[in-house]
């Protein structure tokens, strides 16, 4: 169901202060991340244009980092400019070996953990925490896609009370994911206590007469870096929109129903749970606008970054 694939074999990667090759990379067992998901994680996309590659909102993706790294007592490893030199490096290191050809979109995932020590709940003193950083080409939708929507199912939300961490424990995520895949669906469109919440990689919106609605941003629900966009989307597209509770009720009787995230963008959703969405099943005109003002974003950052109004960047991309 992710749209990222493509991937060369073996990229190169950055794993506590080393490029290596993926193959080679290795953490120990008695890593955090391995034994107790004690890690944090980050995906941000990295559009090609004509002036090189722009990584899209990445100051929001940072702050998230850093925000997730907080709430779970791991000091950050780096700060905004160590992070993109970092993301930098890697994309040349694997532009150098043609991995990732200049002209192809990119996804950088990075991860953090805890560190390597011996296996006890609580955090132990003086570790240093694990950095991994791999990009991959990232393949967008395509038209056909948008055209046609994605099929969703749904489920009742299982998962504990601290999604608005970015965490690798991800189990709950995984059977969601699982359990669209079982179904032959895109995703797995959640809810708790009869309210809708969200995917299990992605946020959820309803469109109802011309209005756009979501979830509020809690504990509930990881708060995409395509949340706060959206919303601003919504502004310039003269959408109504508002961040309240939805019931399962409401999902089930939109007009248009949309979901979000960083390797999906924006797609719509055109059945749920074998029903098609609005009266024909087809995508809406909140999406074709919202689509739309999506790439528009994306371009006027890829502007701004040629124009060195996005700074850091533009210096390396020069360099
Ligand atoms: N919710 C969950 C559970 C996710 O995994 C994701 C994807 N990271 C999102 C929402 C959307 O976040 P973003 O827009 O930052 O990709």
């Amino acid at each position: 169901m992710t749209a990222v694939c493509d991937a060369p074999l073996d990229p190169i990667v950055y794993l506590n202060r080393e490029l290596v090759p993926l193959s080679e990379a290795r953490v120990p067992v008695l890593d955090r991340g391995f034994i107790f998901g004690d890690g944090i994680y980050e995906v941000a996309p990295l559009y090609a244009h004509a002036g090189g590659r722009t990584p899209f909102r990445f100051a929001h993706h940072l702050a998230r980092l850093a925000r997730s790294l907080e709430k779970i007592g791991i000091v950050n490893p780096f700060d905004a400019a160590g992070w993109r030199a970092l993301i930098e490096r890697v994309v040349a290191a694997n532009e150098a070996d043609g991995g990732l050809r200049v002209d192809q979109n990119a996804i950088a995932y990075v991860q953090v953990t805890r560190g390597v020590a011996k296996r006890g709940h609580a955090f132990p003193a003086g570790i240093q925490p694990t950095v991994f950083v791999m990009v991959s080409p990232l393949n967008l939708p395509g038209a056909a896609q948008r055209a046609q929507g994605v099929r969703c199912v749904s489920a009742e939300d299982r998962r504990w009370l601290n999604c608005d961490i970015k965490s690798v424990s991800l189990l709950g995520n995984v059977l969601m994911a699982q359990y669209a895949a079982e179904n032959d669906a895109f995703e797995t469109i959640q809810f708790r206590d009869g309210l809708l919440t969200e995917g299990s990689s992605s946020n959820v919106w309803v469109v109802k007469d011309g209005a756009l609605f979501a979830p509020p941003r809690s504990q509930k629900i990881l708060e995409g870096i395509r949340y706060g966009l959206i919303e601003e989307l919504t502004q310039e597209c003269g959408i109504r929109f508002e961040a309240r509770e939805i019931a399962e009720a409401e999902l089930r009787a939109a007009d248009e129903i949309l979901v979000s995230s960083a390797t999906k963008e924006l797609l719509p959703v055109t059945q749920l749970d074998g029903r098609p969405v609005g009266h024909d099943g087809k995508p809406g005109a909140v999406f074709a606008a919202l689509y739309a003002a999506y790439q528009r974003a994306k371009a006027k950052e890829a502007l701004e970054a040629q124009q060195g109004v996005n700074s850091e960047f533009r210096e390396r991309i020069i360099a």
